[in-house]
């Protein structure tokens, strides 16, 4: 079997197809080389090697050395160079390459193939020492961290080689890594040795083979190293995919100021305008641009420094753009003014970015509006829909930096990834302040609102991780001083010094790069023309309709706006939580008998009715579900001795009989206990008067003209003789309150227990639609408590035990054939029966997916998520037609 695939002098063993084997990296390099591009030589071992190493504690596959020594012949031909020869070495990057995108979260090592010997010849072929000491001292650190393993201590923020480094540049006077000169160099390389040899106990490797294989092995043991392991199961990526190692002969940007090395988009990654966008720098090598260390220059620069080079890259940016349909991330590297391409790849790109280009390509004819659909992921709108500072409060920013990922976070600031999960896990907001963030950061990037940078660029790593992330993220915040260990930070500028410490609030603007000081009002987001157009080729294929879950108007109003054709669901329950009305309801379920509770729903009553009212307004013309009181009672028995006396100078009582009775009324389950219509068929007249407030708020708008559809819904039914009586119930209710006024209305129920899944067909027998309750369903399904299953569920998900939260994605073998059970149950009494989903899993994309294929008629979610659940829909249907 061959183990390795070769790559350069304008053809490559391989295309962009073969990513599986060669690593996204692997396989565009190939691509690349193939279509005539300036790519340096170089062969890729495919992810078969590393699948065996990692099933063989790390061995290798028989012939392996055979094929990399012959491979690597071939690459010292195409280069003209031989690897550790003394007059004309050749030096070669590792670099690691999986077949789905991960950045920054494996390993790469550079100049490869330096030692005493080799540096010499390097210095006098190129007639640059100072050139050759450079790639030397970086090589030397890069692979004493990455091989061989040197690191700082947890809580140390500043690595040893950077230690070292800063001590020799302030000795020499150096400010900036190019003002060392070749003798601080050479200072710098024998103190990186001799911390190799203090660390580990072993001299630096100079045989250059043993180089090659120690960069090899960690490579692909960087596959799985913790950051990368937390990024796979973030974006999930399964483990046994692993990664492609690219071996590539160097290019040099840092042979002087006719060569430079960056990064470009082949359209603006923040708002996808078609415009070559990206950074880049002089006399530097390409880890300078991604580490942050020297700020960066926009791309435009380079058209005035490096005309030619510019012009190049610009037409191979266009040339890879068309060729693989869609923006590309490119890095490229200019030695002496000639271009070569290290890297493209399909670009990340914020929301917006992702909306704007799949329209725009559909515009300029390089894709179809289908195709466009497709190229949206679903979840990531929620970017494009997220809340931005109210432009009304907007005062003065405190600091400013670059706008590396739009959004608005408000949070409280910690300056360690560690803490930011700490504090993440008390329930708290966070924002994470760094100095700058490193891939060993991802784990305190993941559970933060935003994070805040000192130090880097727009493509540094925490601005091209947070834009994955989809998270609000300002870098470069120059004014920023942190002082981790000692858990304080300050913004400091114009003589002034305002001081931080863990725990004080901060709101980012991620769009603007703007850092305030405080809390500030968010106002929601404003759908862009591109959203539009893209929802109206959505709107054409999808079959599911899409509604929302609504408690009150303004959500209703929202959701409305974002594209909701209805009100799936409204949580009579949810009406009540404001502190005046919370003491009605706890009146009505402390009641000790009828009168008590007609006398407590009396005073509910007309506050039900006028929200339903503004409910059938907001939603003219469209279908809304209101689904009769369900309250766990535990959500809405008093606790606190205030509210104790409050109920009891309400009801007349003292506080000790309020107390017992609410002892009397606690229940050890209450999530399987009195609620749903349970509590219904204890007391009738919970209904009966919820119903009134709907019949007589249906009547009173559909008189003003309004065109009002309720459907009235039973939630928690296990029994079908439940749902018999009391539809009879809400039936007689709903046609006394209507008095005559045209009305239209249905009465159907909630299907949330596994009992009610296998008695479909009966339930149906007296229900004009079904609405899967998929919290509680999932619930019932896996016996597993939604308020606790927080506590050990994040244990079955880093373990693997559990692929998912299944509270967030549904379950399709458990909990998904149970509804497909019920969907045929139902529809075999009822062939046109109407069904829909209306728990949290209605919003989520694979979910919605699901309930496409399952036969449904509509999902409903909370507003923010309707245009993800069109979206999603459509794509179901276009994936139906792939298959
Ligand atoms: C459900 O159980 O899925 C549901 C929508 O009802 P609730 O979340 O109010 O129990
Ligand atoms: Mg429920």
């Amino acid at each position: 079997m061959k183990h390795i695939r070769q790559f350069g002098g304008g053809s490559a063993e391989g295309r962009a197809k073969d990513k599986a084997l060669l690593g996204g990296k692997g396989a565009n390099l190939a691509e690349m080389a193939s279509l005539g591009l300036p790519v340096p030589p170089g062969f890729t071992i495919t992810t078969d090697v590393c699948r065996y190493a990692i099933a063989h504690a790390g061995g290798y596959p028989d012939g392996l050395d055979a094929e990399v020594a012959e491979a690597l012949a071939k690459v010292e031909e195409l280069a003209g160079a031989k690897f550790g020869d003394h007059s004309a070495p050749l030096l070669v990057s590792v670099r690691s390459g999986a077949p789905a995108s991960m950045p920054g979260m494996m390993d790469t090592i550079l100049n490869l193939g330096l030692n005493d010997d080799t540096v010499a010849a390097i210095a006098t072929k190129s007639n640059n020492p100072r050139f050759a000491w450079d790639c030397y001292r970086r090589f030397v650190a890069m692979y004493g961290e990455v091989v061989l393993g040197v690191a700082a201590a947890e809580e140390d923020d500043e690595q040893p080689f950077d230690r070292i480094l800063n001590d020799v540049k302030a000795k020499h006077r150096a400010h900036k890594d190019q003002d060392l000169s070749e003798a601080a160099l050479r200072e710098a390389v024998a103190l990186f040795k001799a911390e190799i040899l203090r660390a580990t106990g072993t001299p630096f490797p100079d045989d250059v083979r043993t180089q090659l294989w120690g960069a090899i092995g960690a490579v692909f043991r960087s596959w799985n190293n913790p950051r990368a392991d937390v990024y796979r199961k973030m974006n999930n990526i399964p483990v046994a995919m692993g990664t492609a190692v690219s071996v590539q002969a160097m290019v040099f940007g840092n042979l002087g100021d006719d060569c430079a090395t960056g990064v470009a988009f082949t359209r603006n990654p923040s708002t996808g305008v078609a415009e070559l966008y990206g950074e880049f720098l002089t006399n530097a090598q390409g880890e300078d641009v991604v580490a942050g260390i020297r700020t960066p220059e926009g791309i435009a620069e380079l058209a005035k420094k490096l005309p030619a080079a510019y012009a190049e890259l610009a037409r191979v940016a266009k040339l890879l753009e068309d060729h693989f349909r869609d923006m590309q991330d490119l890095e490229f590297t200019i030695q002496h003014g000639k271009l070569f391409m290290l890297q493209t790849r399909n670009g990340k790109r914020t929301g917006t970015a992702m909306v704007k280009v799949a329209v725009d390509l559909v515009a300029e004819g390089k894709l179809t509006p289908n195709e466009a659909v497709m190229r949206v992921d679903p979840a990531k709108l929620d970017e494009v829909l997220h809340p931005t500072i109210d432009p009304k409060a907007r005062p003065a920013f405190t600091a400013k930096g670059l706008p590396a990922s739009p959004g608005a976070a408000i949070g409280k600031v910690v300056f360690t990834a560690k803490a930011a999960e700490e504090w993440a896990q008390r329930g708290e907001t966070v924002l994470l302040v760094r100095t700058d963030t490193s891939p060993e950061d991802i784990h305190g990037m993941k559970v933060a609102a935003g994070i805040l940078t000192a130090r880097g660029g727009m493509t540094s790593h925490s601005a091209v991780v947070a834009r994955g992330m989809g998270k609000c993220c300002v870098t470069a915040c120059t004014a920023l001083r942190v002082d981790a260990p000692k858990k304080t930070a300050a913004f400091v500028g114009g003589g002034k010094e305002i001081k931080l410490k863990e725990g004080d609030v901060l709101t980012l603007d991620g769009s603007t790069g703007e850092v305030f000081v405080g809390p500030l009002p968010l106002v929601p987001a404003k759908l862009g023309a591109e959203l539009g157009t893209l929802m109206q080729w959505v709107d054409a294929v999808r079959k599911l309709r899409v509604r929302t879950n609504a408690d009150t108007p303004i959500d209703a109003r929202t959701a409305r706006s974002f594209g909701a054709e209805g009100i799936g669901l409204c949580r009579t329950e949810h009406m009540f939580f404001q502190p005046e009305r919370i003491l009605a309801v706890r009146e009505m379920i402390v009641a000790s008998d009828e009168t008590g509770r007609r006398t407590a729903l009396a005073k509910i009553l007309p506050m039900q009715r006028s929200d339903f009212a503004e409910l059938f307004r907001v939603m003219d013309g469209l279908p809304v579900t209101i689904r009769l009181l369900d309250p766990p009672l535990h959500e809405f028995l008093p606790h606190a001795q205030a509210e104790i006396d409050e109920l009891a100078t309400s009801l007349g009582l003292t506080p000790q009989q309020v107390a017992q009775k609410v002892s009397d009324l606690t229940e050890a389950n209450p999530m399987l206990g009195h609620r749903g219509c349970r509590l219904a068929i204890t007391f009738p007249e919970i209904y009966e008067i919820q119903t009134r407030a709907i019949g007589e708020a249906a009547a009173e708008v559909a008189r003003a003209g309004v065109a009002v559809h309720p459907e009235i819904m039973i939630p928690l039914v296990m029994v079908p003789e439940e749902l018999r009586r009391l539809r009879e119930l809400v039936g007689k209710a709903m046609t006394e309150a209507l008095g005559g006024a045209d009305v239209p209305f249905t009465i159907g129920t909630m299907i949330e227990l596994p009992r009610a899944c296998v008695v479909a067909d009966k339930i149906a027998e007296h229900a004009d639609f079904f609405s899967f309750g998929t919290n509680d369903l999932t619930q019932t399904t896996f016996g597993l408590s939604r308020d606790d299953a927080g506590r050990f569920l994040p244990t079955y998900l880093d373990r693997g035990v559990l692929p998912s939260d299944p509270f967030a994605v549904l379950d399709p073998d458990g909990v998904g054939a149970l509804i497909e059970l019920g969907v045929r149950g139902g529809r075999a009494t009822k062939p046109g029966l109407k069904v829909g989903i209306c728990g949290e899993h209605g919003g989520e994309p694979s979910s919605v997916e699901f309930c496409h294929r399952a036969g449904f008629d509509y999902v409903s979610c909370s507003p923010f998520r309707v245009p993800i659940a069109r979206v999603a829909a459509a794509r179901a249907v276009l994936a139906e037609g792939k298959a």
